[in-house]
């Protein structure tokens, strides 16, 4: 491999090619570094926070940051678990996420995170119970922004795979959230079909008529930690 180069992550050597970010050369050699705003095929964004690792004295996204030769990470300890316990704890206070009546449960990779990071009790923050209008103006998707976790795949792939625009952002700070560019989903260029609406990791964007059709025991995280596809390279 021609400029290839190693570095560590948790004292594991790991082979990195020029450009790669810590979370590609990861990858590729079978080592999980949680993450919710990433996805396959979209590029990078370093908005969740949950790749943080410890690389070099720092604190860096995995997901945007550049591998180096003899580079030093630091990803899978108690401390750095514990502070992704937490930014994924403010997810769940800052939305409504009722997993028991919500029709991504077992295949939510929030919920999965939640669960690979431990989270038994949040209750250290206050719950912020959004009210925001549910959209199912469109014929065949829901939008249910109270679950949104403004990770941006679905704006990314709109305008990237979709070149559509469908979504953005409005607001700021905490007031910030996804919307439609149009008075409602019905009334943009919005298919079902469209790759944006195949990248929401939680129950935000709805295909209406599929929801509970998946029996529980064959869900997505019914058989393996998030992440557990990545890591059985390594076996
Ligand atoms: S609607 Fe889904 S994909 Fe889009 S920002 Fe919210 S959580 Fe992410």
């Amino acid at each position: 491999m021609t400029d290839a180069f190693t570095f560590r992550i948790d004292g594991v050597d790991v082979l990195a090619r020029p450009g790669q970010t810590i979370m590609e050369a990861a990858d590729a050699a079978g080592i999980y570094i949680p993450r919710l705003c990433d996805h396959e095929g979209l590029r990078h964004q370093g908005g969740c926070r949950v790749c943080t690792v410890r690389a070099g004295g720092r604190s860096v996204a995995a997901c945007t940051q550049p591998a180096e030769p003899g580079l030093d990470v630091e990803n899978d300890t108690p401390a750095r678990n514990r502070i992704r316990r937490d930014l994924v704890e403010m997810l769940f206070h800052e939305g409504n996420h009722l997993c028991p009546i919500c029709e991504k449960s077992g295949n939510c990779e929030l919920q999965a995170m939640a669960y690979r990071l431990e989270m038994t009790q949040p209750t250290r923050f206050p719950w912020l119970e959004p009210c925001r209008a549910l959209d199912a103006s469109h014929p065949d998707i829901a939008l249910d922004t109270n679950r949104c976790i403004s990770c941006g795949r679905c704006i990314r792939a709109s305008q990237d795979i979709d070149g559509k625009g469908v979504f953005g952002y409005v607001g700021r700070g905490i007031h910030r959230r996804v919307a439609v560019n149009g008075p409602d989903l019905a009334h943009t260029g919005a298919a079902v079909t469209d790759a944006a609406m195949a990248v929401c990791p939680v129950g935000c964007i709805i295909r209406k008529g599929e929801g509970f059709s998946t029996p529980i025991g064959e869900r997505a995280f019914d058989h393996g930690l998030i992440g557990h596809e990545i890591e059985e390279k390594r076996k």
